[in-house]
């Protein structure tokens, strides 16, 4: 049965024209896409295209444009076999993880791409990016939110921008990549997420106040102790190694990260090492962390630590349970 997919055009490069200030969305680029002999050609699923109130530099994004995604989605679900998001490469990892909590019960593919080269210019890269993302999605074998460019398919949640001016823009440190396009599109079956026996619904994020710090050899932690104010309601600290932070008799750290879990703020211990797991407790620097009641973000992403806080923030009221879902893996986030 011929499949049909909904491109969602949020922005980004792909669709973008030089213009007199820099890059700009093309107003032609949808033509563009009617245009593309590949999208029409034989064993390319249907499609239709929508796009997002405003097409963004993805740098621009906001919650509220991740929930204006989900909605499209959510309103398409039965209509479509799966979902092929143009977004900018700056924020996807962002958007690729917030999706990934938000449509619950997922069971069809959605991929995110986009591209280093503007779609209308010579070498662009957004062409193989998004007919393998169309192949990929028609296929029927992935059931999760994932990011496809320059020849890997990754889960969304565990990917990162890895280059700033490289074809290659994105990697997947912590987890083995999903697919594999070269000659022939190889799928790695045995690594994708299986849906979940539950139905389909999407739980849209609430504007949440929460903060990302990262640690560096002299911070002065004092100088973030007013941000640590009962509002926040959570903090992805991004550390040293397997979970480190300077904690010596003169850190101002503990008490402050004690001041903020009395408070109710939720902390999220992350490594800056791409690859590899906190491991609190390994070290006298992270036990404290841990005695403070920090929680071990193990080998997840910032970019999946701070959509998973989002997530639980507007699911749970209870701070308690924001925790317990921390440590869980809910949708391949993290490695338990
Ligand atoms: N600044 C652009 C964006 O993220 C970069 C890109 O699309 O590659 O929207």
């Amino acid at each position: 049965m011929i499949k049909r997919i909904l491109i969602v055009h949020s922005g980004g490069t792909i669709g973008m024209r030089p213009g007199k200030n820099g890059y700009a969305p093309d107003p032609g680029f949808r033509l563009a896409l009617e245009n593309m002999g590949a999208l029409k050609a034989e064993g390319m699923p249907l499609w239709d295209m929508v796009e997002t109130e405003s097409l963004l530099d993805s740098s621009n994004m906001t919650v509220s444009d991740w929930n204006e995604i989900g909605i499209i989605i959510a309103e398409s679900y039965e209509s479509y076999d799966g979902f092929v998001v143009l977004h900018g490469t700056d924020t996807m990892a962002y958007t690729a993880s917030a999706l990934s909590f938000m449509l619950e019960g997922l069971a069809k593919p959605v991929i995110l791409t986009g591209s280093q080269i503007p779609l209308c210019e010579l070498r662009s890269d957004g062409r193989d990016n998004l007919i393998t993302s169309m192949l990929i999605a028609g296929a029927g074998k992935l059931k999760e939110v994932a990011i496809y460019f320059a020849g890997e398919l990754l889960r969304g949640n565990r990917s990162m921008k890895y280059s700033a001016d490289g074809l290659i823009a994105f990697s997947s440190p912590n987890y083995p990549v999903l697919a594999e396009a070269g000659i022939s599109i190889n799928y790695n079956e045995k690594m994708m997420l299986s849906p979940v026996p539950e139905a389909f619904r999407l739980q849209t994020f609430k504007e949440v106040p929460i903060g990302v710090i990262k640690v560096f050899p002299g911070i002065q932690f004092e100088l973030f102790e007013s941000i640590m104010t009962e509002s926040l309601k959570g903090i992805v600290v991004e550390t040293f190694g397997a979970g480190n932070i300077p904690a010596g008799e003169s850190s101002a750290l503990l008490p402050i990260i004690k001041k903020a879990f009395d408070n109710g703020t939720v902390l999220i211990v992350c490594s800056q090492c791409p690859q590899g797991t906190v491991s609190l407790g390994a070290y006298e620097t992270s036990s404290a962390l841990k005695t403070a009641g920090a929680v071990s973000g193990r080998d997840i992403t910032t970019e999946a630590a701070v959509a998973k806080l989002y997530y639980l923030f507007s699911k749970y009221e209870d701070k308690e349970l924001v925790k317990e879902g921390m440590e869980k893996n809910l949708r391949g986030e993290i490695t338990v």
